[in-house]
């Protein structure tokens, strides 16, 4: 019997999830549906521009979609143009792999104020997602990052390097040049606790040590000797990397014309200016630090959306090893949080897909309509899909459009999009 599954959301959960499930079962048909006309989802939106290399994975995605069985929708959000229930009428199995696109708030006064962005639109708009392309942020001199995560890295790596270390990466041109012409000097990345408890990974910390102009300082008062005992070993392996990283940048005494002052038990307190930001209080300081832009980099929430399932206080879809309900799963950031790297997906959406294909041999329910049923309803409402040819049009653009050594020139505005959309359909 042939079964139907849908999976919502093309990032590399998804597709992990998707990879899984025709491994073990080839005869399946899986329709992956995503609300931008463009696939990967955090591939493409969340890992840095500069990280070419983690990106790569697109590559096996891509070979998903030769597959007959697995087809691409693209510009199609369920909760919204189309309920989940209509969904789960059509489909055997629903997945759901919508992430957490929501910031964590930043809960201190003059977090409103102009000049203080949230990472997710912040890393939205350097990296050509159509929702941030114009959010044109006001970029001064001296800029503060709360958050000692690997986004806060990410960021803090972007702000300061210089062209020619962004040669190669799909950074968009919008941001390079918005960045370059801000003159950054000074960049301050807030901890609420300590050097041991920050959470980015050593290779990330590592990287900020070899940049051109940028020269970590921080106070050697603030650096314990050595990490606590009774750590797991491979959190304890980070720990003592990070440390020893930390020390030796701790010792340095290189001029560089951009410092990135790491901040620990500096918990954010307040954010001060008239209309836009024009100072930080941090725990512990006496002044508030004079900086012009926040960004605030503390972590995502999965983000209510029509009859979607309602995230829990912890911010993901309340679920049991990544069932929600009989035959709706949830995979990645919507199930665990936003933690992990993007290989954690793979092993985290294979154990979803196993427990779904069990749930299939022990289902005598008769399969449902799936894409057929599923097509009919979008001809009746008048909604046009993008598949996977048309994404592949709108890379070939980017690809054409890139400067010489880069990857490509995303298309970040949704007009520049759909053009391509309207230009796919005349050819047909
Ligand atoms: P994260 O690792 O959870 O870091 C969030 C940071 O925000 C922590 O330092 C946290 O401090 C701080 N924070 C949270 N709430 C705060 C508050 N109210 N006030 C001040 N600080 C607050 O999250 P992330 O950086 O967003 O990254 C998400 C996931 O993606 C992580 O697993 C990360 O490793 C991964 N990622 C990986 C890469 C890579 O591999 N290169 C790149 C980017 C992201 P506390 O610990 O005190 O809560």
């Amino acid at each position: 019997m042939l079964q139907h599954v849908a999976i919502v959301g093309s990032g590399p959960s998804g597709l992990f999830c998707a990879d899984a499930l025709i491994r073990q079962n080839p005869a399946l048909k899986i329709d992956v549906i995503d609300r931008l006309p463009t696939p990967y989802g955090l591939v493409r939106f969340g890992v840095a521009p500069d990280h070419q290399g983690t990106k790569a994975v697109t590559r096996q995605f891509d070979r998903l979609f030769t597959n007959p069985n697995i087809r691409f929708l693209g510009r199609l959000e369920i909760g919204t143009d189309l309920p989940l229930g209509v969904l789960q009428a059509h489909y055997d199995a629903v997945v759901l792999a919508v992430g957490a696109h929501q910031d964590r708030p930043l809960e201190i006064p003059g977090a409103d104020l102009a000049g203080v962005y949230g990472s997710m639109a912040f890393v939205g708009w350097y990296n050509g997602h159509p929702d941030f392309a114009d959010l044109n942020p006001q970029l001064s001199n001296s800029i503060a990052i709360i958050g000692q995560g690997n986004v806060a890295v990410d960021i803090a790596r972007l702000l300061a390097k210089t062209p020619a270390e962004l040669a190669a990466s799909d950074l968009c041109a919008h941001a390079a040049a918005a960045i370059q012409a801000a003159g950054i000097t000074d960049i301050y990345m807030i901890g609420r606790r300590g050097p041991i408890e920050a959470s980015f990974t050593s290779a990330e910390l590592a990287e900020l040590g070899k940049l051109e102009r940028l020269r970590p300082v921080l106070r050697k008062s603030d650096l314990p000797d050595s990490i606590p005992a009774g750590l797991d070993p491979n959190e304890a392996k980070v720990k003592e990397r990070n440390l020893q990283l930390l020390h030796e940048y701790a010792s340095r005494t290189d001029e560089k014309p951009v410092t990135l002052h790491f901040l620990f038990h500096s918990a954010p307190l307040e954010l001060v200016g008239n209309g836009r930001v024009e100072g930080l209080h941090v725990a512990g300081g006496t002044r508030p630090l004079a900086v012009g832009t926040v960004i605030s980099a503390i972590g995502y929430h999965t983000a209510p959306k029509g009859d979607l399932p309602a995230a829990a206080s912890n911010g993901r879809l309340p679920n049991s090893d990544g069932l929600i309900a009989p035959g709706l799963y949830v995979v990645g950031w919507a199930k665990r949080g936003p933690s992990g790297t993007i290989p954690t997906n793979r092993s985290e959406a294979k154990a979803v897909a196993d427990r779904l294909l069990a749930d299939f041999a022990s289902d005598a329910a008769p399969a449902k309509l799936g894409s057929a049923g599923l097509d009919a309803w979008l001809k009746q409402q008048g909604i046009a899909v993008l598949d996977f040819a048309a994404w592949k049009h709108i890379e070939a653009a980017e690809i054409a459009a890139a400067r010489p050594g880069a990857p490509r020139e995303k298309l970040a505005r949704w007009a520049d999009l759909m053009a391509i959309q309207a230009q796919q359909q005349a050819q047909q």
